[in-house]
């Protein structure tokens, strides 16, 4: 999963070019050289300041449940106007891998977040069963296949609250929070963001 400076813009329907700084979560080492892709998406609905968005390859039937489903997920976490305005794309399974490669980063990792662009993109494929793609996530991240979007999700979040590209920082943040504690950042003394308990619990 992987934390991205980009200089893509926000629209309705926009075409994000993405100019690649640093490395993925997994891959050996960043590019020498800054890569662009590019994706058209269509936002969905905006909850205050998260917008929602799927490619434009995106199956019609599955773009509203997945970006539901993803808006449930992220509402366990409190304090979400921190992030500010932030777009959240969900990125067809077709349109994944030559969006991974185009930019240069591991193919593998299912997620990525710019923080300075705001913005992060999910594939298809931790929403939706794909059994090849499926398996070679379970077997990279060694996790159930239904705890893979919350790993996921979590993950970001290190990358785009604490505006942290390193996977160390991330992946530190979002353990916290996978145990319900609130979560720190490297640079920060305090905790930036907890986990939002639901009433009566
Ligand atoms: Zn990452």
């Amino acid at each position: 999963m992987t934390g991205l400076i980009s200089s893509a813009r926000n629209n309705l329907s926009f075409i994000a070019r993405l100019l690649l700084l640093l490395a993925s979560c997994l891959s050996l080492a960043a590019p020498a050289t800054p890569h662009t892709a590019q994706l058209q998406v269509h936002e969905q609905f905006h909850v205050r300041q998260q917008h929602f968005s799927c490619t434009l390859e995106y199956p019609p039937g599955s773009c509203l449940r997945d970006l539901r489903q993803l808006l449930g997920l992220l509402e366990q976490y409190d304090n979400a106007g921190a992030l500010g305005a932030w777009q959240w794309v969900v990125v067809a399974r077709s349109e994944w891998k030559p969006f991974s490669t185009a930019l240069g980063i591991d193919e593998v990792s299912p997620a990525m977040t710019s923080f300075l662009n705001h913005q992060t993109f999910l594939d298809e494929a931790l929403f939706d069963v794909f059994p090849g793609r499926g398996s070679e996530l379970v077997q990279r991240f060694g996790v159930p296949p239904k705890q893979l979007l919350i790993l996921a999700l979590t993950h970001e979040l290190g990358h785009a609250v604490c505006r942290d590209a390193s996977e160390i920082g991330a992946e530190r943040f979002a353990q916290e929070i996978r145990r319900r504690r609130p979560g720190r950042c490297d640079a920060a003394a305090a905790p930036v963001w907890g986990y939002r308990l639901s009433p009566g619990r």
